[in-house]
């Protein structure tokens, strides 16, 4: 595997690292990123809690969300969230799905989630989704690729989703900016509830929005708050190592090819 690509899907795990450590992910919700090299197909964890993940349990699937090769893992059941939203935007690398409970409220309230201080306002607008809509009562689950397409849609050139009863999914153009934008949208939602209880919320104009979103999108912001998320997961002593991370991804399809056997004793033991 080239180093660029064995790089990509360690800041993958590390990302999803942050995200579990800041509370936004928990035993649900996924991160994705799309191969550096070729646009028709991302990378994402096979089924589990997101912070359990590591480099060997990454899968790589297309934009309809198949795997590229044969693979025993099971997958995420929303993994079209991902598929769909980078068929609709070509721009988009990375993308994560979250049910953090500071954005849950809006989701159940429709209150509309608006930048309160100039570091969310790489949120831009928000806009809603509700499954209901299109396709009536559903377990909630987003599994099918046309409810994918669907939020894709409602998504539109916006950067961040709400999905009524459900949570949100956030994108963007890189792996840091991502997960820049995700932090602070749901440390905006923590904040606007707060202030909501003062009586008035006070939000940034439209011209201040796009001022303090271009400038916080630059690799100076992104990369200053990553290395700041990077030692608390340091801190929290969930950091994935990076030489093992290598080797282990080059070693994923013989280790998958090993562990199958025993999966199947074991189902015969029960
Ligand atoms: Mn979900």
């Amino acid at each position: 595997m080239a180093d660029d690509l064995a790089e990509l899907l360690h800041e993958l795990i590390v990302a999803t690292r942050i995200l579990a450590n800041q509370k936004v992910l928990d035993a649900f919700g996924h991160v994705s990123v799309r191969h550096p090299r070729d646009p028709g197909r991302y990378f994402i964890s096979r089924h589990q809690a997101p912070e359990l993940a590591e480099v060997a349990d990454l899968v790589e699937l297309d934009l309809d969300s198949q795997p590229v090769r044969p693979t025993e893992f099971r997958l995420y059941s929303e993994r079209v969230i991902h598929g769909e939203i980078y068929k609709a935007r070509p721009d988009v690398h990375a993308v994560c799905h979250h049910h953090s409970h500071d954005v849950l409220p809006f989701c159940v309230s429709g209150r509309e989630l608006v930048p309160v201080f100039h570091l969310p306002a790489v949120i831009g607008h928000v806009p809603f989704w509700d499954q209901h809509d299109e396709f009536g009562d559903t377990n909630m689950l987003v599994v099918k690729p046309e409810e994918g397409a669907s939020l894709a849609r409602t998504l539109g050139k916006n950067w961040m989703v709400l999905m009524r009863r459900h949570g949100a999914t956030v994108a963007g153009t890189s792996l840091r900016e991502m997960t820049f934008r995700t932090v602070y949208g749901c440390e905006n939602a923590a904040l606007q509830s707060k202030a909501m209880a003062h009586g008035h919320v006070d939000h940034l104009s439209p011209g201040e929005m796009k001022l303090s979103s271009e400038h916080s999108v630059r690799p100076p912001s992104t990369n200053r708050a990553w290395n700041y998320w990077v030692r608390h997961v340091e801190r929290a002593g969930l950091m994935p190592a990076k030489a093992g991370a290598r080797r282990a991804t080059a070693s994923a399809t013989r280790a998958k090819t090993k562990r199958a056997p025993a999966k199947r004793r074991s189902t015969t033991r029960r």
